[in-house]
């Protein structure tokens, strides 16, 4: 059996940048289980197409030095499609909108005063204790995204644009969602430049490659003050710590601790070759409204076309005249859009979740992992 420090189970952004942070701060004595490396981050041969998260924004501090930021996606190149109307951000059709979309941003601006400085707190405490302590953020994370789009007299804008940008940045309707995720989502939307962009992993596990391991982790026990985590290909492996750093709902089949109830999103994905309709070329991105079947159109760097949808029996020739699909993914679950408790990460006797139990993006997920070995490096220095 081996034996070592710190056993992390996943190797998405979490686990990830967890692993850089103990392997840069002296901690060497670990590895991390995986079943693949990037986890959600996963991209096309070429690197000119992201299958799973699709953007990222400036204010990724974390992740900036692994990011190569693409092409940035413009409000100017979105296109609406609402039954039989299609339109634009900027154009006649926005003008009764004004009033709501300046309330909107006032809105937003103060949900990201607070975020950024709970983001900045949760390098050095739990998403959790971070959120309970600002009763702004704690209030919104149980609010519904409808009553604070209520409260903010939003109603309208919402219905024309606000509900189509919400869905295809969280598969979700906003009437569903938090309002905590909806302004996360919508604030870095509307306040910032969104980008596509190209993560480069090989640079990020660089310094640790050789303490990853690809197997399926299947049960892990605590016995005697050690965690044995127990492996598809039969490896066995002892440690003092453990960070769980798989998917949240994937998390209870492996280890026996309760995790909080979700609402799950769903969505699948195509990565198509073809000609597009007429409707749909004339911009970049196509989004399309909550109750739509279809969520988003875009096309790709290459002149490819990323399809998503709410399920996989849609009729892709409703987009396409002709298509040939190169790669497809069904995103089931994709992530939580509903919490109905806020999960605290840090659990007795050296065990850590991190990733998105409370939050998703994958700056937030990357910071779980920082914060995660800043304490287990912490604890070893004692
Ligand atoms: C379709 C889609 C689009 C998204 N778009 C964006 C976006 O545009 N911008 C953004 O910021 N965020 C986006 N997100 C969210 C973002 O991708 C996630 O919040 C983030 O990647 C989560 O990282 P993580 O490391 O916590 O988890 P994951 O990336 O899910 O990593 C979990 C890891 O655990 C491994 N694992 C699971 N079970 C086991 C096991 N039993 N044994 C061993 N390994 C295991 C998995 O293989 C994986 O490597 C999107 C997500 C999806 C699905």
């Amino acid at each position: 059996m081996q034996k070592v420090k710190v056993a992390i189970i996943g190797g998405g952004v979490a686990g990830l940048m967890c692993a850089r942070e103990l392997e840069k701060k002296g901690v060497k004595d670990f590895v991390v289980i995986s079943k693949d490396i990037g986890g959600r981050v996963i991209c096309s041969s070429n690197r000119k197409v992201n299958y799973g998260a699709y953007f990222v924004t400036k204010t990724y501090k974390n992740l900036k030095p692994f990011l190569q930021f693409l092409r940035p996606i413009r409000k100017k190149d979105c296109l609406f499609v609402k039954s039989r109307k299609i339109y634009t951000i900027f154009s006649f059709h926005f003008v009764p909108y004004i009033f709501s979309y300046l309330r909107l941003i006032l809105g937003l601006i103060k949900f990201r005063i607070h975020f950024e400085r709970f983001r900045k707190n949760t390098l050095k405490i739990s998403q959790k204790k971070a959120i309970e302590l600002d009763p702004y953020l704690s209030k919104l994370y149980f609010t519904k995204a409808s009553d604070f789009i209520e409260q903010k007299r939003l109603q309208k804008y919402e219905h024309e644009y606000l509900d189509a940008m919400a869905n295809a940045m969280s598969f979700s309707d906003p009437n569903k969602a938090s309002a905590f995720l909806f302004l996360q989502w919508a604030s870095e939307m509307l306040l910032y430049t969104l980008y596509e962009f190209y993560m480069d992993i090989p640079k990020m596990i660089n310094n640790f490659k050789e303490k990853i391991i690809i197997d399926t982790v299947k049960k892990i026990d605590y016995n005697d003050g050690k965690y044995i985590v127990k492996t598809e290909n039969n490896l066995q492996i002892e440690s003092s710590y453990l960070v769980m750093a798989a998917e949240p709902w994937l998390s209870k089949d492996i280890i026996d601790v309760k995790l909080p109830e979700y609402d799950f999103t769903n969505a699948h994905m195509w990565h198509i070759a073809g000609n597009v309709r007429e409707t749909y070329k004339k911009k970049i991105y196509v989004f399309f409204p909550a109750k739509a079947s279809f969520i988003v159109l875009a096309r790709q760097l290459d002149d490819t076309y990323i399809v998503y949808a709410d399920n996989k029996d849609v009729d892709l020739g409703h987009c396409f005249i002709d298509y040939q699909i190169i790669f497809e993914k069904d995103w089931v679950p994709a992530f939580q859009y509903n919490r109905y408790d806020i999960f605290e990460a840090e659990k007795e006797n050296g065990l850590y979740f991190i990733g998105s139990q409370n939050l998703d993006g994958l700056e937030d997920s990357a910071i779980t992992g920082v914060w995660a070995a800043r304490k287990i490096i912490n604890a070893c220095k004692k």
